[in-house]
């Protein structure tokens, strides 16, 4: 009896390994999808000459450069972008429609992965810790290959934000970890597990971040050599914690973080220490080491909380950028070593990009300005005075005007009439180029390519009734220091595309490309289905015909 288990369990034991390595389609072992929060494409070149040999350069040297890839929607923020990017589509399909945005039907406003069926995992604070995918409506290109592997691949997610971690990792991944501001440690949710995973608990509590800001904040290179940027005190920069100058040195980072953990985000140690939990992650989930191909997404997120506090011309954004190149070219290594140079394929873009600081664009005579900032509280004056109701907009975000439909149907009024009664009053507005009736975006007299943008923009339960088109480099009063992003021009729609390793050629590009080719891209790479509301094209420079 037991030598006839013991047989049985010998053959399912052989059966089982033989399955494992029975693999006929080539893949690589490993996927990494490293998206840097803010990155510019032209920063590629604008730090190039600082760069060392084995970040950026390598996956330029090494790699395929696209240098023409464009998001093609509006708005340009971090949610969309890491969604468009997993999912090769767009909001008005993903649902993804903004950070935050107002369900039109509900009348309630939404955080992209806010989650109130959910738990904190690893952290006590629900408004850290209550967070899921559900409100994206597509699939990623990690649910696709989980998909295609029969749940047997590893889909990890990491970053400092919820969002830039939770969207890329899809539906069903085997983690996503997120930054907990209260503790200092990495957390995740109940719709994902139940528990930490034992390698996250042993990396919370070495303390990494502690250690990171212990000594401050520097410049890697002596200050006189960052000739690409202005001065270290310029007047648009933002300050750091409780630093009274925007200026180097940052002594006082350390007992900072100990007041507000969160201030790790806007220095590189915050980059640093996301690619410190990458590298943890591919020990802890034995990631890329059978034959099973795995995909990480990190984003790398600082340069964007750096970019918005500092703005893209201070030297800390460029120490930010400068540091980043020598931590790629230690997690490069380090894939080297765990799963094998060209064992794994890495895609390095962007979720969006980011404008010149007004300060700085004045200072050097560049048209800029700051336009209306609080737009629902002027157009609900003009909208009370007009008819006679308070409160018609409920909602102006991500530069729509949302109309509160319950406001509308009490009163009696027509949402048209209000809408040509907005939009007339809106025209009067000079630092606007064009006012868009979402309903009627086809038939407005502006460029084929924002209209494009808009239309694959607006979700039509999760977007606004007006859409606003700023004049360029116009940004909102909020960024009267450092910059933010949003809008359909190049500096914030135009993004690093790279690929390298596995299965990709090398060299560059300057045909026309999108964010939403980049899933299919590792699709066909990968032989896998497509995610659900892909509307890319694979580049097949990039992979070969
Ligand atoms: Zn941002």
């Amino acid at each position: 009896m037991f030598r006839k288990i013991g047989i049985i369990a010998i053959t399912l034991l052989s059966v089982a390994t033989f399955a494992q390595k029975k693999q006929e389609v080539p893949r690589p072992k490993l996927v990494v999808g490293l998206v840097i929060d803010q990155m510019r494409w032209d920063y590629l070149y604008r730090y190039y000459s600082k760069f060392e040999n084995g970040g950026f350069k390598r996956l330029l040297n090494d790699g395929y450069s696209l240098n023409n890839v464009t998001i093609n929607y509006v708005p340009t923020v971090t949610a969309i972008g890491h969604t468009s990017i997993y999912t090769g589509s767009v909001p008005s399909i993903h649902g993804i429609a903004g950070n935050d945005w107002m369900d039109k039907l509900s009348g309630k406003n939404t955080y992209c992965t806010a989650d109130e069926t959910v738990q904190p995992v690893g952290t006590t604070d629900n408004k850290v810790g209550k967070h899921s995918p559900r409100n994206l409506w597509s699939t990623t290109v990690t649910d696709q290959l989980r998909l295609a592997t029969n749940f047997q691949s590893k889909v990890i997610g990491v970053s400092l934000k919820d969002r830039a971690s939770i969207l890329p990792a899809g539906h069903n991944p085997t983690g996503a970890f997120w930054f907990d501001d209260t503790s200092g440690n990495f957390v995740t949710s109940s719709y994902y597990m139940q528990d930490l995973p034992q390698w996250i608990k042993e990396f919370n509590n070495q303390k990494i971040p502690e250690k990171l800001v212990a000594n401050g904040w520097n410049t890697l290179l002596p200050i006189n050599e960052y000739t690409e940027s202005s001065p270290d005190n310029s007047p648009w920069e933002g300050l750091l914690g409780s630093a009274k100058t925007p200026t180097f040195p940052y002594n006082n980072l350390a007992q900072d973080y100990q007041k507000k953990k969160g201030e790790i985000r806007y220095t590189p140690f915050g980059n640093t220490l996301t690619l410190q939990l990458a590298q943890a992650s591919v020990l802890g989930e034995k990631l890329g080491q059978d034959e099973i191909t795995d995909f990480l997404a990190i984003n790398i997120a600082s340069t964007d909380y750096g970019g918005h506090k500092f703005g893209p011309n201070a030297i800390e954004v460029e120490d930010i950028y400068l540091r980043l190149d020598k931590d790629l070219a230690s997690f490069f290594k380090f894939l080297d070593d765990k799963v094998g140079k060209n064992k794994y394929t890495v895609f390095l873009s962007a979720d969006h990009g980011g404008a010149h600081s007004v300060g700085f664009l004045e200072e050097h005579k560049i048209p800029t300005g700051f336009f209306e900032e609080d737009m629902k509280k002027m157009m609900n004056t003009k909208l009370k005075e007009k008819f006679g109701v308070e409160s018609i907009v409920n909602s102006a975000q991500n530069y729509q005007i949302y109309f509160d439909r319950k406001v509308l149907a009490d009163n009696n009024l027509e949402l048209d009439k209000v809408k040509e009664f907005a939009i007339s009053e809106l025209n009067k507005n000079q630092d606007y180029l064009y006012i868009v009736d979402a309903d009627e975006v086809e038939e407005a007299t502006i460029p084929k390519l924002i209209k494009e943008r808009i239309i694959n923009g607006l979700n039509r339960t999760r977007s606004g009734d007006i859409q606003i088109i700023t004049k360029d480099n116009f940004l909102p009063t909020y960024a009267k220091t450092g910059t933010s992003h949003s809008v359909w021009n190049s500096y914030d729609a135009h993004i690093p595309l790279i690929f390298m390793g596995w299965g990709i050629q090398k060299g560059e590009s300057n045909r026309e490309y999108h964010m939403t080719d980049i899933s299919p891209t590792i699709c066909s790479l990968l032989k896998i289905q497509f995610p659900s509301g892909n509307i890319g094209n694979p580049i097949v420079e990039v992979i070969g015909k």
